[in-house]
């Protein structure tokens, strides 16, 4: 695990920590109002703190945990990613992405993947580790201050979303995930003051802690990577479906809709002759008719070596229309950020090394 830093702290232990560096307790509200407030993440700024102590805090409590590697834009500046460095050499990548009415950062929470899932580029490479709260919050902090530089075109320069929809699967590093979520959502200055609501965590579906988050009295959005509505095939695209199942899963996502009264995501990634029939639309539509749901379908975005392509346009419609007809709220997302290698399931960064050689 990499360092402790100040984003890893609760209010209280922020308190405690600075008293143990020998600084007044009010240093901590201090840092945190530069950090969370305005977004200073280098203590070499924040010069109302006395060079001595800026020295021991910089140390101790906000070592440089990100380190940037490269940088890409595209869609006319609209969507960004940005390659780190972690402290032992692991690579991890972030994603801001600029609508004309929000900005959305797409964070990781795991340097690679353990799930597998065979469309996903992060999922080929394994799992490196999980990325500490800290490793995850200063993703946001970094690009909530790229947003409020005015740098995304045409777009508001608050960050308002966050989505855990990057490297890694965030319900298997839970309690960081979960920390990095109440930093994220704790009022200025002691977090970044996100609405509860404005956070989507995604997951393959790992039933135990999609049942744990619905008791954390959280409201923030859940989002299932289903991508198919029968086991036979989710068992292939999702392994993790062969310890639970269709039915559990969708199970405890009703129950988690039921707890928090929130509607649940349910991502499709829309894969040519895989997962794309008729059929399948409609067995879809009767697994979620009269439930809290949302269909979220998203173009398979082509990661290297597939066998796997989108499915074309006609048949994507096709699809929608027949969810629509069984009463689903259904959308297509977007694919943003496609040829920077920074649409869903692109990001790979550990392949960036041999990308950067040539
Ligand atoms: N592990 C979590 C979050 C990360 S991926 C999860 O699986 O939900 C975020 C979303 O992108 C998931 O729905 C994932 O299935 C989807 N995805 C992965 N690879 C994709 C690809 N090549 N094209 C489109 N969507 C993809």
């Amino acid at each position: 695990m990499p360092p402790r830093h100040l984003a890893d702290l609760d209010p209280e232990a922020r308190r405690a920590a600075v008293k143990e560096l020998g600084l007044p307790e009010f240093r901590a509200k201090q840092l945190s109002t530069h950090y969370f407030g305005r977004l200073v993440r280098d203590v070499a700024e924040m010069t109302d703190l006395p060079a001595a102590a800026r020295e021991k805090i910089g140390a101790e409590l906000l070592p440089h945990l990100l380190t940037p590697v490269r940088e890409l834009a595209c869609d006319d500046g609209a969507t960004r990613k940005a390659l780190w460095r972690l402290h032992d050499n692991a690579l991890v990548e972030s994603v801001l992405m600029g609508y004309p009415d929000r900005v959305t950062a797409c964070v990781s929470s795991q340097a690679g993947c353990g799930m597998a899932c065979p469309f996903c580029a992060t999922g080929q490479a394994g799992l490196t580790r999980n990325l500490s709260t800290a490793e995850i919050v200063d993703q946001v902090v970094y690009l909530a201050g790229v947003a409020a530089s005015g740098a995304v075109a045409g777009s508001p320069p608050r960050l308002s979303r966050v989505v855990f929809m990057g490297m890694g699967e965030p319900l298997a590093n839970y309690p960081r995930v979960i920390a990095a979520v109440r930093r994220l959502t704790s009022p200025a200055p002691d977090g970044l003051g996100l609405s509860q609501r404005h956070i989507t965590v995604s997951t393959v579906g790992l039933v135990p802690a999609m049942r744990k988050l619905a008791d954390e009295d959280l409201s923030v959005t859940l989002a299932l990577s289903l991508h198919a509505p029968d086991d036979d095939l989710r068992d292939e695209l999702v392994p993790v479906n062969q310890r639970w199942k269709v039915a559990e899963v969708l199970d405890a996502a009703w129950s988690y809709a039921a707890r928090t009264g929130r509607r649940v995501s349910i991502e499709y990634a829309m894969i040519r002759d895989v997962n794309d029939q008729p059929w399948r639309a409609d067995l879809l539509g009767r697994l979620l008719a009269g439930k809290l749901a949302h269909v979220n379908l998203i173009p398979l975005n082509p990661t290297p070596g597939s066998r796997w392509d989108a499915s074309p346009k006609p048949v994507e419609r096709e699809f929608v229309r027949r969810l629509r007809a069984a009463g689903i709220s259904t959308t297509v997302r977007d694919t943003r950020g496609q040829e920077i290698d920074g649409a869903c399931g692109q990001l790979a960064a550990s392949t960036v090394d041999g990308a950067e050689a040539r």
